[in-house]
């Protein structure tokens, strides 16, 4: 299959969470499957600075111009092309500086403008290159633009009728709400959908509505936004469209996060070694200023700090651990930056247990490795997931997991086999899991032995996942082609 990735952001160029490894990584896979898979992404300010400063991902600039057909005249923009780092997977860049040389990725008031121009500029991409491909996948809001052009003018364009579209929500929070004037730049006439106010688009609706077929990234959380509680208010377009919906679970990459090889770790270790784990839970305790204690666990959380991550759970119960009402002494280190009001309660714990905790307020992917590798529990009590990374690289490391059972962590995490489950929302539900966690880890050695390796040994590459992908593009093809 000739496939066509879309989306805002592809790791290593452009990272805000889960999404840009997905992009990253899964193209990989379905190549290694044979499978002739390109990317494209905007080309932010940090990529256009490191092809003309250290071109270390070895870019060219695309010959000539694109020629983008907006509402407000055909505007020009340029490309870059490179490869996906560790493999020969083509990616593109669109680049338009006044819209996409930005320090951020998101946040600005244009977005709506950006990702639609973004969208349209792919189409025409495609055309200079002349590659058609044989399905399109389109991630998140920011590649909906993509979709509705696609069932909407792109009908009436030779050059890409009939394309099938697969679109993947990562977060469905997110969903590109905009004025309705954004139709008249893309040109595109259309009906309102009933999940839009008078007068507003609404891009994750779109993409929903008129994407062949339908993904999200965990079994679990693919039921669950088709209820109220975690619909967004889409769930009723969601249920619409239930038979086409489907959860493929993120695999996370085996070779980066790897304890027999993670560089980043002084002490190196696999589930025949995992006597050597000791070692760096040593050398992280020494780094965060704590007692250097063999036989009290260490707890950790590495997390966005947002109200998505079930943090309003965490205050009491880490006060009470601290003070030792888990059946005995223990430390935290929580890694992690966001709100104001979780960054100040976390000071605060801190402060008030000097010898017991460390909070870094900061991003740091090398810390974070040593957290992974060096702590005994990785706490993920969210709110809702739709994945979740952070309990697999955890589990990866035999740091056993302490989650909700919500999204992904619900179809990754087996109560008292690889980690510690709760269920309802509530303090008492997640202490009671953590007090259970404690007190296999204080009394019962062997068994919390047998989870780290359980969980060491648990399939998460990609794989599996894109395996099923491939699957998916095939029925969306099938489907378009009438078969
Ligand atoms: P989300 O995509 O919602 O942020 P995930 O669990 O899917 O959550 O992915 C989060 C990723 O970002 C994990 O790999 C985690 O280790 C990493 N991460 C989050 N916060 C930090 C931080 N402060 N420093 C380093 N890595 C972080």
């Amino acid at each position: 299959m000739k496939i066509l990735s879309i989306s805002a952001e592809v790791a290593p160029f452009a990272k805000t969470g889960g999404l840009a490894d997905v992009c990253g990584a899964l193209p990989k896979y379905l190549q290694k499957l044979g499978h002739d898979v390109r990317v494209v992404m905007p080309a932010y300010q940090k990529v256009e600075h490191e092809y003309h400063t250290t071109n270390k991902y070895g870019l060219s600039a695309l010959p000539g111009q694109l020629w983008v057909p907006t509402g407000v005249g055909v505007s020009p923009a340029g490309g870059f092309r490179g490869t996906l780092p560790g493999s020969d997977v083509p990616i593109y860049f669109i680049a338009e500086w006044n819209l996409f040389g930005r320090p951020e990725i998101y946040g600005y008031s244009d977005d709506a403008y950006r990702f639609a121009f973004f969208c349209k500029a792919a189409v025409e991409l495609l055309a200079a290159l002349d590659w058609r491909p044989d399905v399109i996948h389109a991630h998140d809001w920011h590649a909906a633009p993509l979709i509705t052009w696609l069932a909407t003018a792109g009908t009436q364009d030779d050059r890409f009728r009939n394309i099938p579209t697969v679109f993947t929500i990562h977060n469905l929070a997110h969903q590109g709400r905009t004025h309705w004037k954004i139709f008249d730049y893309m040109g595109v006439q259309t009906y309102g959908l009933a999940e839009e106010n008078y007068d507003e688009v609404n891009f994750m609706a779109r993409g929903i509505h008129h994407a062949t077929m339908i993904n999200t990234v965990s079994p679990t959380y693919a039921r669950e936004i088709m209820t109220p509680e975690y619909g967004a208010h889409l769930d009723k377009l969601l249920h619409s469209r239930a038979f086409d919906v489907h959860g493929i679970l993120n695999g996370i990459d085996t070779d980066v996060w790897n304890p027999a090889t993670d560089t980043y770790i002084a002490h190196k270790f696999d589930t025949n070694s995992l006597e050597a784990k000791i070692f760096n839970k040593r050398e992280l305790q020494a780094r965060a200023g704590l007692p250097q204690r063999d036989d009290v666990p260490l707890l950790a959380l590495v997390s966005r700090l947002d109200f998505q991550k079930g943090l309003d759970l965490m205050g009491h119960p880490l006060h009470m651990l601290l003070n030792g009402f888990g059946g005995g002494e223990a430390q935290f280190i929580v890694l992690g930056t966001g709100a104001d009001e979780y960054e100040q309660m976390f000071t605060r714990l801190a402060h008030y247990h000097k010898d017991k905790m460390r909070a870094y307020l900061t991003y740091d992917a090398m810390l974070s490795q040593l957290i992974y590798a060096g702590a005994d529990m990785f706490l993920m009590p969210s709110r809702f997931e739709p994945c979740g990374l952070g309990q697999m690289i955890a589990m990866r490391y035999g740091t056993v997991p302490i989650v909700r059972m919500t999204g992904g962590l619900a179809d990754t995490v087996y109560d008292g086999s690889t980690g510690f489950t709760f269920f309802d929302y509530t303090i008492d539900a997640f202490w009671n899991a953590m007090y259970r966690a404690l007190q296999t880890y204080y009394h019962n050695r062997p068994h919390w032995q047998t989870i780290q390796k359980n969980a060491m040994n648990q399939d998460l590459s990609w794989e599996t996942s894109a395996k099923r992908y491939a699957e998916i593009f095939a029925w969306a093809i099938a489907r378009a082609r009438g078969w």
